[in-house]
């Protein structure tokens, strides 16, 4: 059979996959055994009970810190406490002290005495020797005023004689410190001035005329400077009298007022002793809200900063070096509170990143649970994986083991097939033989026979003496020869293997040469012939032959047509497809192809033409031709009417050769 002009190579993939079918299919997720934890178990995270010993955790450490940073805080401000009030009584030792013996020292004076003891007149010309006196010891001790007192309590000479708020004249008789000096010798106390309204303190000693008191000096001792030296941001000092009084007073406010309730009694005493230069001695608004220690407690009291209210102070006490005083510190609790707070917020603030770094930790381990998870998930999906391909891939290999048996019978079979068709092709090959023989026999009989007759006839006619006869004879015994020689070429044609050497050969050109060769029969018979090929297309081929196959096809169409009421004849030719195809096709007008013949058309020896018109190897010729060029014939008849052969070739490059086989 022909093979026509298919592609002539097919590329045989033995599979790009085939290179990664020893790779694993599967790599085994492994997994640190130290982090292996039960999947299966929801991770919960820190329970309820956790939380909740937190929480009295924090809230016992916040107090505790609370607590603490407090006592610390205070146990400073008592260390500080204790030192102010050491420093108080030493500078009240110091400052006051040293106006004490002003008095004694005034009432030894014997101007002074000489004074008291003299007469009206006499002491009106002593006086100012005297005020000059006091006014010069007033000065330079430093004093607030000095003053000389006569047995009635009425100041007789001062040192602020010449001021216009003297104190000169005035009774001083009811103040206790001239009462106790003349009682006791000495006298002190605290007191508003009963001329000047200035609050001071007042020390007296008795002036005497041998054992008698005559009368008292007496010295007035600002405590301002006092006030301002002790002067301390967030605190208070004050000095506090038997009475309970403030006398002395770092806060002007709080001066004569009243630490203790004060009974009828007492109030008045003091009215009496105009102590207070008369006024009504009001309570200092306080509480005692805790001690602290023997020495301290904390109280509230009016704020030292901010008017109108209340501030907590820790208030520590000590008795007054001289007298009955008590001296008073108030130190501010505001910075323990700060400390407090301070303790507070560091403790909380340590819970909350505990807290934090616990619950980052409780979502760090709920993250690897998870990814421990996937990962086991991940590791039964591929053992499931495993499982699946070992049991595919066994399959695969009872197939593949099925498929190399079926192979080995297939090619017994196969082989089996070769030697019964190389016989059938051999029996073939002597059914040829014989019909060839039959239809030589039966070609080459007749004509025998006749040339017998005709010889014997000849001789007959030589004897006879009627040469011309016996000539005539002759002559047809030689067409008969003729004959018999161009079927016996034809065979010789057959016969042949056709050696070809495929060149580019133009198909427009060989239907020319068969066009050339039939020309009168085409005239003669009337036949249109439309021929569509361009000069272009060239196939693989040998000229000669090729022109033979032309004219083999372009005879029988003539054949065909020739008793047809119509007569056409088309020939076309394609230009070269994408698998490099030229078609060739051949149609014709006539009758169409018998159907018997139709299937053993291109067998030898297969005709319809009457004896001696056809011996039936032209399209066997021409088959042979053609599988020889490579190409493929193929023939049937158009729904139209009449026949199409088509011959399909390679179609060739131009300028270029190609050995056939
Ligand atoms: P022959 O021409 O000697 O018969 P061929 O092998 O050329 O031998 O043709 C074989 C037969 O094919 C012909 O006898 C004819 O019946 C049939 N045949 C060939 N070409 C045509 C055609 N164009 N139309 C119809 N029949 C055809």
């Amino acid at each position: 059979m022909t093979r026509g002009c298919a592609p002539r190579t097919r590329r045989r993939d033995g599979g790009a996959g085939a290179s990664g079918a020893n790779r694993p299919l599967i790599e085994r997720q492994g997994g640190d055994p130290s982090t292996r934890v039960n999947v299966h178990r929801r991770y919960k995270g820190i329970p309820w009970w956790g939380w909740a010993a937190a929480a009295v955790l924090y809230v016992g450490a916040a107090a505790a810190a609370v607590e603490f940073a407090w006592s610390r805080a205070i146990d400073a401000l008592a260390e500080v406490g204790a030192h102010r009030l050491d420093l108080y009584a030493a500078s009240l030792t110091s400052e006051l002290g040293r106006f004490e013996m002003v008095p004694a020292l005034v009432a030894r004076q014997d101007s002074v005495r000489a004074l008291l003891k003299a007469s009206p007149d006499e002491a009106r010309a002593r006086l100012p020797a005297v005020d000059a006196y006091l006014e010069a010891v007033n000065r330079d001790v430093g004093s607030g005023a000095v003053d000389v007192i006569d047995a009635h309590g009425t100041v007789i000479a001062a040192s602020n004689w010449n001021q216009p708020v003297s104190f000169v004249g005035t009774n001083v008789s009811y103040r206790p410190y001239f009462i106790d000096a003349l009682a006791q010798g000495r006298g002190r106390f605290f007191g508003i001035g009963t001329n000047t309204g200035i609050p001071g303190l007042y020390f007296a000693s008795a002036i005497r005329d041998g054992d008698a008191a005559i009368g008292a000096a007496a010295v007035k001792v600002s405590v301002d400077a006092l006030e301002s030296a002790w002067r301390t941001p967030g605190e208070a000092a004050v000095v506090v009298d038997s009475n309970g009084v403030v006398v002395i007073s770092t806060e002007p406010e709080w001066k004569f007022t009243a630490l203790r309730a004060m009974t009828p009694q007492q109030q008045r005493e003091i009215q009496a002793s105009r102590q207070y230069a008369g006024r009504i001695v009001e309570a200092l608004p306080h509480r005692r809200v805790g001690d602290w220690n023997d020495a301290a407690w904390i109280g509230v009291f009016p704020d030292l900063r901010r008017a109108g209210r209340t501030a907590r102070y820790l208030v520590m006490s000590r008795p007054a070096p001289q007298g009955q005083d008590t001296i008073m510190v108030l130190l501010d609790t505001a910075g323990a509170r700060r400390q407090q707070r301070l303790a507070f917020v560091s403790v909380t603030g340590v819970f909350l990143i505990a807290a934090l770094y616990a619950l980052y930790a409780v979502q760090r381990r709920r993250v690897i649970v998870e990814k421990l998870k996937a990962q086991e998930a991940l590791r039964r999906a591929n053992d499931q994986l495993e499982t699946t391909v070992a049991q595919r891939t066994a399959a695969l290999t009872e197939a593949n083991a099925r498929m190399q048996r079926e192979i080995i019978e297939r090619e017994h079979t196969e082989q089996r097939l070769r030697a019964t068709q190389q016989e059938v092709v051999h029996a073939g090959k002597l059914a040829v033989i014989g019909q060839m023989a039959a239809a030589l026999t039966h070609e080459l009989n007749q004509p025998l026979v006749a040339i017998r007759t005709l010889c014997d006839n000849a001789r007959t006619f030589f004897e006879r003496n009627q040469p011309a006869q016996a000539i005539a004879n002759l002559e047809r015994v030689a067409r008969l020869v003729d004959s018999m020689a161009v079927l016996t070429s034809e065979l010789k044609a057959f016969a042949r293997k056709p050696e070809v050497e495929r060149v580019a050969v133009s198909l427009a050109e060989a239907v020319a040469h068969a066009r050339l060769i039939y020309e009168s029969r085409i005239r003669d018979e009337a036949v249109r012939l439309d021929v569509r090929i361009a000069p272009g297309p060239t196939v693989y081929a040998e000229s000669s032959q090729l022109q033979q196959v032309i004219v083999n096809l372009l005879g029988n169409a003539l054949d065909a047509v020739r008793d047809a009421s119509t007569r056409v004849i088309a020939m076309d030719a394609s230009e070269p497809d994408a698998s490099g195809c030229v078609r060739f096709t051949i149609d014709d007008s006539g009758p169409g192809i018998a159907p018997d013949v139709l299937a053993h058309l291109f067998e030898p020896f297969v005709t319809t033409k009457p004896r001696g018109q056809g011996l039936g190897l032209g399209l066997a010729i021409t088959s042979r031709i053609v599988e020889g060029f490579g190409a493929r014939i193929t023939a049937a008849n158009r729904e139209e009417g009449g026949a199409r052969f088509t011959i399909e070739f390679a179609a060739a490059e131009p300028q270029r050769t190609e050995h056939g086989r």
